[in-house]
């Protein structure tokens, strides 16, 4: 058991990935420091609830002007710090963040707006309902590494906007674009106590997990997220879990073999393979497999895999020499089940430690951990089928449910097939892309998560939900307080058959003995 100095002395390492260089070492937070941020934030948050959405907008909007003056910069700093090329930090990170703050500009507003709940039920038409959406408080978010920017930002603004403070334990080994995150946000006029990171490792995270905070957004592995939930559960703490994936993607036999293949190459090898929405598993027609297994092949030989700093990197490292272990881990257990390696499947230990070659797999089946586990690194195993129930089968034969893609020529076919599977999302001619729709929820089904992020349901998840109801009859006892006894009882026969009785003549002599309950004396 480590001491409380031993637990204080931590410290996490920011490391380039692609170089090994060591960027900066940052102390880790300890409970203590975590629990002060968390009290600080609670004291802040009435007040930047207070301010109204017009005032929280424009500072959001402040902070887009930033981050869009300084793109390039803060894409270059996530290179640095998670190895993916500049050109996909820029797409899959900046212009991500830069359109959910155009999200939250344009739908917070009407989301707050209050809601009227017209009553249907005659004991309750004097009454009128509404639905107020309040802020938690204070939002603890726990995020991973591979998107380490817009991950935590997402997930921040949609919290902000609905008035809440957010305090953010980012990954341990992406630290410092979560801190240029927070610089961004405070000079955008975000208050200091209003959005803070807790830099730190799992015992971090457990503390956040622990401290007084109002709900917790968590994105990573399904262990660490059951281990959260379990933690969770023992205080009530509700929690968005968004988890591992193991995405499938099914070419149908009429589906256009350059396109899909292009897209299965850059679907299974962005960011190194190492996204939640990568896609893990290829199912394609037998018809048309061995085509666009060579398609993949030859487009998969020419990719370029090197520092992401370069310009011509089209794949970057992955992010630690352990990720990479589990990747060689899984190739071996395949090879072992007699798949073969088409193309990559080595290391490419002259570019540095972390570097994998994207890897092409054939003959592969579900014995094998590659079509089991979450990979997280460039891998695409490619397996035939032969009818679309086939398919369907093979993509839901899975403890994962994140998301799904269909190609086909045929919309009606393809969407008769995404209804079938289970997951969050099924895109159809198209794959990971849905990250990038700030309209569109993001989240899992079975072992990938719970609830939503990003779009309507993600404010949802910002906010509770309370009801809010005026009598309007202020002088009237309600007919259905104390006073009871065999008349009463009878008028309360009569009430429900005017309502529900089968027969328009029995709810007409429903109606005319609930008279009574006009005249009723002796209530108390
Ligand atoms: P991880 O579970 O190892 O860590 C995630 C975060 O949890 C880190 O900040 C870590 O410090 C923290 N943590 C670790 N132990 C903790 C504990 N006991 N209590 C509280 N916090 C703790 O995941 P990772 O390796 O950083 O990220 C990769 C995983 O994230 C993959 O499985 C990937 O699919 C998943 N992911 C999911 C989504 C999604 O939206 N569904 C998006 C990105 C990544």
């Amino acid at each position: 058991m480590a001491t409380e100095a031993q637990i204080a002395a931590r410290r996490i390492h920011s490391c380039n990935p692609a170089t090994g260089e060591m960027l900066r070492e940052v102390p880790c937070q300890s409970d203590a420091e975590v629990n002060r941020a968390v009290h600080r934030a609670r004291q802040a948050q009435p007040a930047w609830n207070a301010l109204g959405i017009s005032k929280r907008v424009e500072a959001l909007r402040n902070f887009q002007r930033l981050l869009h003056a300084r793109k390039t910069e803060i894409a270059r700093s996530i290179t640095q710090e998670a190895g993916k090329p500049v050109a996909e930090a820029l797409l899959t990170e900046v212009l991500v963040v830069l359109d959910a703050v155009r999200f939250c500009a344009e739908n917070a507003r009407a989301f707050l707006r209050e809601e009227t709940v017209p009553h249907a039920s005659l004991a309750m038409k004097a009454k009128s309902g509404r639905i107020l959406r309040e802020p938690y408080g204070v939002i603890g978010i726990i995020s991973p590494w591979n998107y380490p920017f817009s991950i935590p930002a997402t997930e921040s603004l949609s919290a902000l906007v609905m008035g809440n403070a957010v305090v953010l334990k980012p990954s341990e080994l992406t630290p410092l674009i979560a801190l240029e995150l927070a610089s961004l946000l405070h000079e955008a006029g975000v208050p200091d106590d209003i959005f803070q990171v807790v830099p730190g490792d799992g015992i971090t995270g457990a503390a956040l997990v622990n401290s007084p905070i109002d709900k917790l957004v968590f994105t990573g592995s399904v262990s660490t997220g059951k281990r959260i939930a379990q933690a969770a559960a023992a205080r009530l703490l509700p929690v968005v879990l968004e988890l591992g994936g193991k995405d499938p993607m099914i070419v149908l036999d009429d589906a256009d073999i350059d396109v899909a293949s292009s897209a299965a190459v850059w679907g299974a090898f962005v960011n190194a393979g190492q996204a939640c929405l990568s896609v893990e598993r290829c199912y394609v027609h037998r018809r048309i497999c061995q085509k666009f297994t060579e398609a993949c092949v030859a487009k998969t030989k020419r990719l370029r895999v090197g520092n992401g700093l370069d310009p011509q990197t089209d794949i970057g490292p992955l992010i630690h020499e352990r990720q990479l272990c589990i990747v060689e881990a899984q190739i071996e257990d395949a090879r072992g089940k007699g798949s073969r390696v088409l193309a990559g499947g080595e290391r490419l230990a002259h570019l540095g430690a972390n570097f994998y070659a994207p890897t092409v797999l054939a003959d592969v089946n579900h014995s094998m951990t590659i079509m089991r586990e979450e990979t997280f690194g460039p891998v695409l195993p490619i397996m035939p089928f032969d009818s679309d129930e086939e398919a369907i089968q093979l993509a839901n034969d899975s403890d994962y449910g994140l998301a799904a893609s269909v190609w086909t020529k045929n919309l009606s076919r393809g969407e008769a097939i995404a209804r079938k599977i289970q997951s969050g999302t099924v895109m159809i001619n198209d794959a990971i892309s849905c990250f990038g729709i700030s309209e569109a929820p993001h989240g899992g089904v079975k072992s990938s998560g719970i609830g939503r992020t990003h779009g309507k349901y993600g404010f949802e998840e910002m906010v509770r939900i309370k009801y809010l109801d005026a009598d309007r009859l202020p002088k009237v006892k309600k007919l259905w307080w104390y006073g009871y006894g065999a008349a009463f009882t009878r008028q309360m026969e009569s009430f429900v058959d005017m309502q529900f009785a089968q027969s328009s003549a029995q709810r007409l002599r429903g109606a005319l003995r609930t008279l009574g309950l006009i005249r009723r004396k002796e209530q108390l």
